[in-house]
This record gives C-alpha cells, sequence and structure tokens, in this order.
C-alpha cells in the first residue's frame, strides 16, 4: 500500500503539518508565557515605584506603621498582588497586604535570597514554584530604596504575584492547540488524499495506457483536463503517442514498400545471419535456384548453395571479403541458367560482421548477346577476309605478269569484280541491319496490295527461275490482299525468299507462292522442293549469319544476313514468319501481315 505515491504524499503532508504545528504551537506557548510574564512584572514594578513608594516615600515607617498598612490594603488591594514593606535595618514587616506577615521578620516568611539580592541589585525578581501542588509558580519581586544620600537601606517592597492564572491560561492554549494540531492534521490527511489523487490519478491512468502501448496498442491518448505539469505530461505523452504512431506507421510502410521490391525484384536475393543460417529470400531466389520453400527448412545455406559452388559458401565470402577480393561468382543453375552472384557482408551497429546479402542475376541473356556479339564480329571478319584474300592474291598475280594474258587477266579481273559484288552485298546487308538496329531506317508506309508487289517480285526473278528449269506455280487470290507496308522493303523480304528458294531447290524442282487473306491476315507463302531444313536448325536460321551449309551458301553467293534482314522487317510490320521443312523434301516459308482495313484500295 505504502508504495503508492499517493500514500507516500499523504505522509509528507502529515509530517509536514505535524512539524509545522509543532513549531508554531513551541512558538506561540512561549511568546505568549514572556507576554504575561511580563504584564505581572511590570504591574509588580508599577504598584512598587507609583503606588506603595508613593505612598510611604517621606514618612516614617515605624511611627506611622499602622496608616502605612491601612493605606497599603486600600490602595493594593484590587491588584490582587501581595505587597509587603520590610524595614530596612531589622528587615521586620512594617505592613503586608497578607496580614499573617505583619511584624514578622522578612528573612523567615518570604525567600531570603530574593530579599538580599535586591540590597545589591535594587530589583530583583524570581519565579519560584509553589510547594501547593495545586498552584503555579509565584513571581517574587523585591525593590530596595534608599530616599536620601547615606548607604543606609531605608525599605524594601515586597510583592508576590501568583502566575497561576498564567499558566492555567498557557494550559488551555496548548489544549486548543493541540485540538487545531489534532484537526488540521485530520483536514490534511482528507485534502492530502484529494490533492495527492489529482497527481496520482493521471500518473495512473498513463502507467495503463502504456501498458498498452506496450503491448502495441499505439492509439492511446488521455484526456488533459489541466494546464498544469500533469496536463503538461499528458499533453507530452499523447504528442509522443501520436509521433510514435506515425512514425512506426511510416517504418511498418517502408518496410512494407522494401519488402514488395524485394518480393517482385527479379533478381535473386537471399540474406545469412553470423550463424550462415538463412534469415530472408525473396520468391527469385527460389525460383533461380530451382527450390521450393520446404527445402529450404532446417537447412543452412551452405547446404543449399553448395549444389551450386563452392565460393558461394558463406565462409568463402567471408573470407573473399577479409581479404578484400570479393567479386562476383559466375556459375550455371541446374535448368542452364547462367547466374551471377554478388555477395556482400552486413555489419550490427558495433561494425561486427552479423551476416551476408547475396543477389542472384540470371545473366544467361546477357550472355548470349555477349557471346552473338563475339560470333558477329567473328563472321564479319571471316567474311570479309576470304573475298579480301581472293582480290589481293588475283591483283598480285596480274601485277607479277600475268597482265601479259589477256585472257587469263580477263578470267582474273572477273573473279576481282565478283568478290568486290559479294563484298558490297554484304557491307549492304550489314548496314541495312544495323540502320534497323537503330530505329535510322525511315519508313514509307501505304497502303498497298500484297499480290501486286509478289507478282512484280516473281517477275523480277523470271530469269533465274527459267535458269534453273524450275516449275513455278502461282496461287494468287482473286481478291485484294491489303497490307499497310514500305513497299521496297516488302518486295525485298519477298526476293530474299524467292532467291532462297530458288538457291536452295534443285533444278526441275517445284516452287510454289501463294498470296491471299485469311482470318484477318495477309499471308504469303512460299513452298519449294529443295534440300529443305534440319529441324534443329529451323529455330536459328534468322540468326545473323546463320547458315546450314556455310559452304553450299557461299557458293550460291548468299551472305547468310538475307533471312535474318527478312525477320527484321516484318517485324517491324508487325507481322511474323514461321518455317516447316523436311529435310530433302522441302521448306516451307509463311509470312503474315496484318490485313490493312482501314482503306478500301481497290
Ligand atoms: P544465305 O545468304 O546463306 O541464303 P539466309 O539468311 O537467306 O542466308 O538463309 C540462312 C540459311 O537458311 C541459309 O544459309 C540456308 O542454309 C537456310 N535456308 C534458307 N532458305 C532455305 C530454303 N528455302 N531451303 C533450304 N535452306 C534454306
Amino acid at each position: 500500500m505504502f508504495k503508492s505515491i499517493r500514500y507516500k504524499l499523504i505522509i509528507l503532508y502529515f509530517l509536514l503539518v505535524f512539524i509545522a504545528m509543532l513549531i508554531v504551537g513551541v512558538f506561540i506557548t512561549d511568546q505568549f508565557e514572556k507576554y504575561h510574564l511580563n504584564i505581572v512584572k511590570d504591574n509588580l514594578t508599577y504598584t512598587a515605584n507609583n503606588v506603595v513608594r508613593t505612598m510611604i516615600k517621606d514618612v516614617d515607617l515605624i511611627e506611622n506603621k499602622d496608616d502605612i498598612q491601612e493605606n497599603l490594603i486600600k490602595s493594593t488591594i484590587s491588584l490582587g498582588y501581595e505587597i509587603s514593606i520590610i524595614e530596612g535595618d531589622s528587615y521586620n514587616i512594617i505592613a503586608s497586604t497578607n496580614l499573617d506577615f505583619v511584624d514578622k521578620n522578612a528573612m523567615d516568611v518570604l525567600e531570603k535570597s530574593v530579599i538580599l539580592s535586591s540590597l545589591n541589585n535594587r530589583v530583583t525578581e524570581k519565579d519560584i514554584q509553589s510547594e501547593n501542588t495545586d498552584s503555579y509558580r509565584i513571581k517574587h519581586m523585591a525593590f530596595s530604596y534608599k530616599e536620601d544620600q547615606s548607604d543606609n537601606l531605608d525599605y524594601i517592597i515586597y510583592g508576590r504575584a501568583s502566575l497561576d492564572s498564567v499558566y492555567r491560561t498557557l494550559s488551555n492554549s496548548t489544549v486548543i492547540l493541540l485540538r487545531a494540531t489534532v484537526i488540521a492534521l485530520l483536514v490534511t490527511i482528507v485534502l492530502g488524499y484529494l490533492m495527492a489523487g489529482s497527481i496520482t490519478v493521471p500518473i495512473n491512468q498513463l502507467t495503463m495506457k502504456a501498458l498498452k502501448m506496450a503491448k502495441g496498442d499505439f492509439r492511446q491518448r488521455v484526456t488533459v483536463k489541466s494546464d498544469d505539469e500533469i496536463g503538461q505530461l499528458g499533453s507530452m505523452f499523447n504528442y509522443l503517442t501520436e509521433k510514435l504512431d506515425t512514425t512506426l506507421l511510416e517504418i511498418s510502410s517502408e518496410k512494407s514498400k522494401l519488402n514488395a521490391i524485394i518480393k517482385h525484384m527479379e533478381d535473386g536475393l537471399v540474406a545469412i545471419d553470423g550463424k550462415g543460417q538463412i534469415i530472408h529470400y525473396n520468391p527469385s531466389f527460389l525460383s533461380m535456384l530451382n527450390l521450393r520453400e520446404k527445402d529450404l527448412t532446417d537447412k543452412s545455406y551452405d547446404k543449399i548453395i553448395d549444389d551450386y559452388s563452392k565460393d558461394l559458401e558463406y565462409g568463402a565470402i567471408l573470407q573473399k571479403s577479409i581479404s578484400n577480393s570479393s567479386e562476383n561468382i559466375i556459375f550455371e543453375n541446374n535448368k542452364k541458367r547462367i547466374l551471377k552472384a554478388s555477395p556482400a557482408l552486413f555489419r550490427d551497429e558495433a561494425g561486427r560482421i552479423s551476416g551476408a546479402i547475396v543477389v542472384f542475376q540470371d545473366i544467361t541473356e546477357s550472355q548470349r548477346l555477349e557471346d552473338m556479339r563475339r560470333e558477329f564480329v567473328a563472321n564479319v571478319s571471316h567474311e570479309l577476309k576470304t573475298p579480301i584474300t581472293t582480290i589481293k592474291s588475283y591483283s598480285e598475280t596480274l601485277l607479277c605478269g600475268a597482265l601479259e594474258d589477256k585472257e587469263l587477266s580477263k578470267n582474273f579481273v572477273e573473279v576481282i569484280e565478283n568478290e568486290a559484288d559479294r563484298m558490297s552485298s554484304l557491307v549492304k546487308d550489314l548496314l541495312q541491319l544495323s540502320h534497323m538496329d537503330y530505329e535510322k531506317v525511315v519508313w514509307e508506309m501505304h497502303h498497298l496490295d500484297l499480290r501486286e508487289i509478289v507478282t512484280d517480285s516473281v517477275r523480277k526473278l523470271e530469269v533465274h527461275f527459267q535458269n534453273k528449269n524450275q516449275k513455278l506455280n502461282m496461287k494468287i487470290s482473286d481478291e485484294a490482299v491489303p497490307i499497310y507496308a514500305d513497299r521496297g522493303k516488302i518486295q525485298q523480304v519477298i526476293i530474299n525468299l524467292l532467291t532462297n528458294a530458288i538457291k536452295y531447290t534443285p533444278e526441275n524442282g517445284n516452287i510454289r507462292i501463294s498470296a491471299q487473306v485469311v482470318d484477318k491476315n495477309a499471308i504469303f507463302q512460299i513452298q519449294d522442293s529443295g534440300i529443305g531444313i534440319p529441324k534443329e536448325d529451323i529455330k536459328r536460321i534468322f540468326e545473323r549469319f546463320y547458315r546450314v551449309d556455310k559452304g553450299r551458301s557461299r557458293a550460291q553467293g548468299g551472305t547468310g544476313l538475307g533471312l535474318s534482314i527478312a525477320h527484321n522487317i516484318i517485324k517491324q510490320h508487325k507481322g511474323s514468319i514461321k518455317v516447316s521443312s523436311e529435310l530433302e523434301k522441302g521448306s516451307i516459308f509463311t509470312v503474315y501481315f496484318p490485313v490493312d482495313n482501314s482503306v478500301d484500295i481497290l
């Protein structure tokens, strides 16, 4: 119970009031006593000096003894003090308001020490406890007088005053004071209880709310009823909870933002604690390493990563990072995807290493592009090297004397021209691809009829068909085949496909061409009875420089870029191309363009 601040405050108030009352009581009683004693003293002094002395000053004490006795009683009876007049030589009491003392020796009936002391000091006073137990103290005062110049003492006026009433009043006052103290203490307890309550009740409320906050409910607010320190504490509590609430909201929204980012990022991410246990991972990590969530339970990070690369073990990461040689680690997963892992350590506030984060990137595509780039450069160099070598050797032979032989030099120059043509068409094709890559081509789009472009292209290549005695079968729709396209480019596609069909179909072979609209598609198809393409090569024939049979292609004057250019042009027209082929039986190339419905061109 006394643990409560409320009771502590009450005890404190109680003690304070008690001490205050004690000090006040002691002070008042002391002052009160002094005041009343002074009054008695002053009255006795006045009576002696101004009443009795005046009465007996120049009077013979012995002779006028009876008159003095009579006058003394008359003049002092109302004062209530006992006054005695003592003759200076014999110390006999001449007159006294106490009739028992008259004619007695003062040294016997009055206080001897007071009388003797007055002889030296003129005035002496002494409070003496009465022998009578009922009574309090009695003030004794002795005034000695010498009325002439001689050293002889004339008389002593001795006064006694009971201090009974003074001490009685004092004792009454003490009782009153004690009662007041008790009442004050009782009032203190009640007021203290209420006042302490005004402090402890809000504090208790605050404690309860703080307890709820500790359990996670941050919407706690207190009602502020006053403007004092407690009120200010309440306002500050409300401000703090509000701040805490918004800060926590911000933190949790930041956290969920971060979680969403980590969850949806394409890169795989795994976090490991200082003991090598996985503490966080995202779905990309699972899919990249071909894992399921349950594969991670009860398994350390090392056990999982061991299947892929020992260099990624936690110990190895630590080692490399300590020796400042941390680098990306490239490895292949069990789905033949190439992954790049970038490990990094993280530290706690004291700077101690407390775990690591490893980010996994699928670099299969960029690796493939890099390979393609390397392959492309090698291909271009190779394609150019052959004609250049030929040109160089033929021109050298010519310079070394072959020029003299007219027939031979004509043949040589023809070879040089052919090789130059080949280089020129290679460079032309490369430039065209590069322009398309960098979107530098200006597409001259028009509303066209595909039938017209097909027949025109066939006409241009008619001689080639005839040279190889190939049978051409045209199946062109009677209806228009409208497309929105660049005429020159579409013609290039058709000529490329036709040229390939002629090139890769032996003499006397069959070539079928069709152009028609089927299901909102403008379709151009070319079918040959040629050498065909092996199944595994079909998906690669649109790659730059890819040829099924390099020797045959070169011999036919091909650059290995024709289908690649055609594919790019078709893509730019939002179309597609499909190939089906059977070795030694022939190939079918089908090109689909979206039908142009915007204008009725015929
Ligand atoms: P090329 O200049 O070598 O003909 P292309 O890009 O036009 O280059 O064709 C790529 C490769 O596709 C050719 O080398 C060839 O092997 C194959 N090819 C293309 N068309 C046909 C076809 N009609 N029949 C058989 N093979 C073909």
